[in-house]
């Protein structure tokens, strides 16, 4: 979102996620995360935009059911050194490559060590990525018998 913010751009990848965690970690109205990047986006286009957003909330015409990214896992595929996140995320720049994408999960040793401190420098997590996917998924289910 840092990256959005400066530059205007992210990568599909990166617009991909955003979209699943918006919508089916933090259960918000995908509308929101459209007008976001309208607001943002360099490239922005209406067909693109709300079809993508379409597409990744899984309500447009080649809609999937309940698909979600594993976030940590694409984070881990996509940077596995967590190149790209150190360079948005300065405060994680002292955090070893076997943490870097899962920061809030260090010891209060190791914060002290690598100079961030969770929930000061760095959020805590605002949300459990698997808890919230199943609560979100149950309201995409019952929503789509209603
Ligand atoms: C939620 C969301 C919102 C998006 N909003 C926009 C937008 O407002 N404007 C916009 O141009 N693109 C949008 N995209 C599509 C895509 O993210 C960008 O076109 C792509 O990031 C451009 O990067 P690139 O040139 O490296 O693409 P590459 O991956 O190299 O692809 C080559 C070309 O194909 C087109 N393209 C690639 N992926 C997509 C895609 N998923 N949908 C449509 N065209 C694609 C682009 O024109 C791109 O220049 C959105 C994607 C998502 C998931």
């Amino acid at each position: 979102m840092r990256e959005l913010a400066a530059t205007g751009f992210m990568s599909n990848c990166a617009r991909q996620n955003v979209a699943s965690f918006l919508t089916k970690n933090l259960g918000i109205n995908w509308q929101m995360g459209v007008e976001w990047f309208e607001s943002l986006l360099i490239d922005y286009d209406v067909r693109s935009n709300w079809g993508n957003w379409n597409y990744t909330t899984g309500i447009g015409n080649d809609a999937r059911g309940f698909r979600y990214f594993n976030i940590i896992k694409q984070a881990k595929d996509y940077d596995p050194e967590g190149k790209y996140v150190k360079h948005w995320l300065p405060e994680l720049a002292k955090v070893p490559t076997s943490k870097i994408h899962e920061p809030w999960k260090l010891l209060a040793v190791e914060q002290e060590r690598f100079r961030v401190k969770i929930g000061i420098d760095y959020p805590q997590p605002i949300v459990n990525l698997w808890e919230s996917v199943k609560e979100n998924q149950k309201i995409y289910n019952a929503a789509l018998k209603g």
